[in-house]
């Protein structure tokens, strides 16, 4: 198997982690592909089975964790559960390209200490707590309820930051998609045979 590597950007949700993470799918040199996540929470808006999410019932999600097919899984809300299928890593090295993950922060520090030496895992951080309710309120995707739920795990989630091997704060988006390439380009380029082995 030929074994690319991790790129793991992990954020409060609302923090612009998936701006940025589509930011860097798009610049080829740099040979990432997205890992697409399992959940079994409901598809949103124009998701697409396949290309944001495997859309799997709560059941199904339940069984894939009992046959250990999980590279690594949380219920990061209630009853909603989202992980990465040992399958999906596996397909993305097997095309000779490194993996980027836009995954919640339990997730992204699993992957990490799983794979400590192939893995970079970079935690966005939002300006401050109340800029997060407010982009959050503008996305319109969550209710009242649901912002409240995702704003407490923030706060608790912030404290994990210093765990990761960089911080980028999203305060300005610009510098914020700058500073992500030149440290995803650095790490990819940090050995000679660029972490693909073949
Ligand atoms: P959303 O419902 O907004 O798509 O995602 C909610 C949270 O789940 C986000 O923080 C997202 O990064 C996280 N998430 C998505 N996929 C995975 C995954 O495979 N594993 C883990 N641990 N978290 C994930």
């Amino acid at each position: 198997m030929q074994t690319g590597k991790l790129i793991v950007f992990s954020a409060p949700s609302g923090s612009g982690k998936t701006t940025i993470v589509k930011h860097l799918l798009k610049q080829p040199e740099l040979n990432l592909e997205f890992s697409v996540s399992a959940t079994s929470r409901p598809i949103r808006g124009d998701e697409k089975e396949g290309k944001d999410y495997y859309f799997l019932s709560a059941e199904e999600f339940k069984m894939k964790i009992k046959n250990d097919e999980f590279l690594e899984w949380e219920e990061v809300y209630r009853d909603n559960f989202y992980g990465t299928l040992k399958t999906e890593v596996e397909r993305i090295w097997s095309l000779g390209k490194h993996v980027i993950f836009d995954i919640d922060v339990s997730g992204g520090l699993r992957i990490k200490r799983k794979y400590p030496d192939l893995t970079l895992a970079v935690f966005v951080k939002p300006p401050s707590i109340d800029e997060l309710k407010i982009r959050l309120k503008k996305r319109k995707t969550e209710d009242e309820d649901k912002i409240n739920m995702r704003i407490a795990k923030a706060s608790a989630e912030l404290a994990t930051a210093p765990l990761f091997d960089v911080t980028i704060e999203n305060d300005k988006l610009e510098h914020a998609l700058d500073e992500a390439y030149d440290t995803v380009n650095d790490f990819l380029n940090s050995e000679k045979d660029n972490g693909i082995k073949k």
